[in-house]
């Protein structure tokens, strides 16, 4: 018994020292109610990061530079999590956020998505599926390298570091959604993705995303490009399986493309 403790000590000294050093994960849980607050926090302690709690919206935001991923309650005493989310993009910050909300229905979805959070989960959840999510949100994060496909007119730039996409030099202002698409689409280009893969990537597994919101999505994106003065024609539709970006250099074989 008492070596099992000696055991456990050590264990928590050690991750005390890893988090002082920055060697730990840290994640922000921004949620009012404490019971939900302290069942994630256990989970994530006993995965291996560190957290800190907030249970407002002026006290996450005071915490939000020393997280490296944020658990966001969308219902706080103080405000919305909708418009926090909008304020910290707005402000530059950039670390994932995963909601947590009491609502399921794919509007609140897809609005918190495009606000700029990462992930959604809906109450209740279990502890250990919001870490597996926090995992893959951070794999996500900081595991796509920097993406260019040089085009036959223009050069279209996507940098996962800065989320900024240019055409020819200049900023291409894109919603997340559309980020993500095209960050996607870049990172191997003349690969072609299936719409339910582009779906996986883009909102994470397990969205109830029908196939026409990606079509529009990708449709806007098409349109910003040209706006910017970029060639459209870069994401071309695969007719019946999904979409890819045009290789350096290589047209599609008619057909194939399409407006
Ligand atoms: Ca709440």
């Amino acid at each position: 018994m008492l070596r099992f403790r000696r055991v456990g000590k050590r264990t928590v000294c050690l991750r005390a020292a890893l988090a002082g050093i920055g060697l730990m994960q840290r994640v922000l849980i921004v949620e009012d109610e404490a019971a939900i607050a302290e069942s994630v926090a256990y989970a994530l302690r006993r995965d291996g990061f560190a957290v800190d709690l907030a249970a407002s919206c002026a006290e996450a935001t005071l915490a939000l530079p020393g997280a490296e991923l944020v658990i966001l309650d969308l219902m706080l005493p103080d405000g919305s999590g909708f418009d926090l989310i909008g304020r910290w993009r707005r402000a530059g910050a950039r670390q994932p956020v995963i909601v947590l909300s009491s609502r399921d229905g794919e509007a609140d979805r897809v609005a918190a998505l495009e606000t700029g959070a990462d992930d959604y989960v809906t109450k209740p959840f279990s502890p250990r599926e919001v870490v597996a999510r926090v995992r893959a949100v951070l794999r996500r994060a900081g595991s796509l390298p920097p993406a260019v496909v040089p085009a036959s007119h223009h050069a279209l730039t996507v940098d996962e570091a800065t989320r900024r996409a240019r055409v020819a030099g200049q900023p291409l202002e894109l919603t997340k959604v559309e980020f993500e698409l095209l960050a996607a689409l870049l990172e191997t280009p003349g690969r072609v993705y299936t719409r339910s893969q582009l779906i996986d990537r883009v909102w994470g597994d397990g969205f109830a995303i029908g196939d026409r919101t990606i079509d529009s999505h990708v449709k806007a994106l098409r349109r910003k490009i040209g706006d910017a003065g970029g060639d459209a024609s870069l994401v071309e539709t695969v007719r019946g399986v999904g979409y890819r970006a045009a290789e350096p250099g290589a047209a599609a074989p008619p057909g194939e493309r399409e407006p």
